[in-house]
C-alpha cells in the first residue's frame, strides 16, 4: 500500500470528530468483520466459539480519546465487568488494556490507580493483562507506567513494536516481562521508526528470536505467513518449548490460518475487539492492508441481501470520500512518475 493511502487512513483514525460520530452510527464500512459486537454479551459468544477451536482469546475493550476522568472510570468499570465476564463464564480469556482509555493523557498516577484496581481483580480471578502499546508520544510514560505496576503485580505485561528503532535496547530491561510482539500501527517519525517493510520485518523475526531463547512468555502477533514459517523453523530447529510462547491474530484476520496454528497444537490467541468506539480501530485496519477497502465498498454499497442501498446521503458522502482519496492517489502516482 502507498505510504499515501495508509497516512489518509492512520489520519482518518485520528479524528477525533469522526470517532466520536462513528459511536452513534452504529457499526457501518464492514466494521463488524474485525469488530465482535457492541456489548458484553457479544464478545462472551465469539469467546466461546474460539475455545471450542482450541483458541484462547484477549478481550480489548475499544475506546480511545479520553479526556474527562468520568470516561476513564466509566472505562475501568466496564473492563472490570469484563473480567468478571470471564471468571463467571470460566473462559480462556486475557486483557487487553489501552492506558489512554483509563486516564493517561489526564493524569499518570490517576490511570496507575485505574490498573491497580483492575490488576487487584485479574489476580483475584488468575486473569493476565496486557497493556497494548499507543503511539510513540505515549511510549515512554507506557513503559513508566508498567514498571510502577510490576513493582507489585506480575499478571501485567505490555506490547514491543518492530519498527522503533530502540525496542533492541528495550528488551533488556523487559527480559523477565510477558511481552507481545508486533510490527507496530501508528505512523511514527524517521527519526524514531524503520520506515521500509524490509526493516520492521527484519527486526521483528531478529527480536522474536531473542525473545523465545529468552526465559519469558512471548505473543507473536502477526498475520504475516513469511515470518509465522521462519519462525516456526526457527521453534523447532531450538527445541523451544510450546509453553513459552503464543501466536497472536485480529479477529477476523486470516481465519483458516488461525484455525490450522491451533489444530496443530501451537498455542493460539485471537484478539478480540468489541464496543462502540470502532471507528479509530477500523481504520487503521484499513491503513494495514487496501484488501480491506473491498468490505468497505461492499458495505456502503449494497445491503445484506445484496440489494443497492436506498441511504443516498452517507452513501454519497462516502462515495465521494472513495473519489477524492482515489484522485489524490492518482495526483500523487503522478508526481512520483515525474
Ligand atoms: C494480536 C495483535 C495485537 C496487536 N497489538 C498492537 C499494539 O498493541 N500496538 C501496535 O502498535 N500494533 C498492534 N498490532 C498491529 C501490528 O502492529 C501491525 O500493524 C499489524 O499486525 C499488521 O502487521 P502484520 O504483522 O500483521 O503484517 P503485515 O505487514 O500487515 O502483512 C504482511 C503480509 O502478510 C500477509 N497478510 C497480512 N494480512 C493478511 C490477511 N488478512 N489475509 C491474507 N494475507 C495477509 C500479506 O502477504 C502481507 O503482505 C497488533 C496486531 C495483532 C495481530
Amino acid at each position: 500500500m502507498t505510504n499515501f493511502t495508509r497516512d489518509f487512513f492512520i489520519g482518518l483514525s485520528n479524528n477525533k470528530f469522526l470517532n466520536e460520530h462513528a459511536r452513534r452510527w452504529g457499526f457501518r464500512f464492514g466494521a463488524d468483520k474485525f469488530v465482535a459486537g457492541t456489548t458484553i454479551e457479544d464478545v462472551i459468544h465469539t469467546i466461546r466459539k474460539l475455545n471450542m477451536w482450541g483458541i484462547s482469546c484477549t478481550i480489548d475493550n475499544l475506546g480511545e480519546f479520553v479526556s474527562e476522568k468520568a470516561e476513564a472510570l466509566k472505562a475501568k468499570e466496564q473492563i472490570i465487568a469484563i473480567l468478571e465476564a470471564i471468571y463467571n463464564e470460566n473462559l480462556d480469556c486475557h486483557l487487553s488494556v489501552k492506558l489512554t482509555q483509563l486516564g493517561l493523557d489526564i493524569e499518570q498516577e490517576f490511570c496507575v490507580d485505574n490498573m491497580r484496581e483492575i490488576l487487584d481483580k485479574a489476580r483475584q480471578y488468575d486473569v493476565f493483562v496486557n497493556i497494548d502499546m499507543e503511539d510513540y508520544a505515549h511510549y515512554i510514560q507506557t513503559l513508566d507506567v508498567l514498571k510502577a505496576l510490576r513493582a507489585k503485580y506480575d499478571n501485567v505485561g505490555t506490547v514491543i513494536q518492530s519498527y522503533l528503532y530502540r525496542t533492541e535496547d528495550d528488551l533488556e530491561e523487559l527480559k523477565n516481562v510477558r511481552l507481545r510482539l508486533v510490527k507496530g500501527a501508528y505512523k511514527e517519525r524517521e527519526e524514531i521508526a524503520y520506515q521500509t517493510k524490509e526493516e520492521i520485518d527484519r527486526e521483528y523475526i531478529l527480536i522474536a528470536k531473542k525473545r523465545l531463547l529468552g526465559d519469558a512468555f512471548t505473543s507473536l502477533a502477526t498475520h504475516d505467513h513469511h515470518i509465522i514459517n521462519e519462525l516456526l523453523h526457527f521453534i523447532r530447529e531450538n527445541n523451544i518449548s510450546k509453553d513459552k510462547f503464543e501466536f497472536q491474530m485480529l479477529y477476523g484476520f486470516r481465519r483458516e490460518m488461525q484455525y490450522d496454528i491451533a489444530q496443530k497444537g501451537y498455542n493460539f490467541c485471537t484478539y478480540i475487539p468489541f464496543g462502540n468506539d470502532w471507528f479509530g480501530y477500523f481504520m487503521r485496519r484499513l491503513a494495514e492492508r487496501p484488501q480491506n477497502m473491498n468490505l468497505v465498498m461492499k458495505d456502503v454499497f449494497y445491503s445484506k441481501d445484496n440489494q443497492l442501498k436506498k441511504e443516498p446521503i452517507i452513501t454519497g458522502a462516502v462515495a465521494f470520500s472513495l473519489v477524492m482519496l482515489w484522485r489524490a492517489r492518482r495526483k500523487v502516482r503522478k508526481e512520483e512518475v515525474r
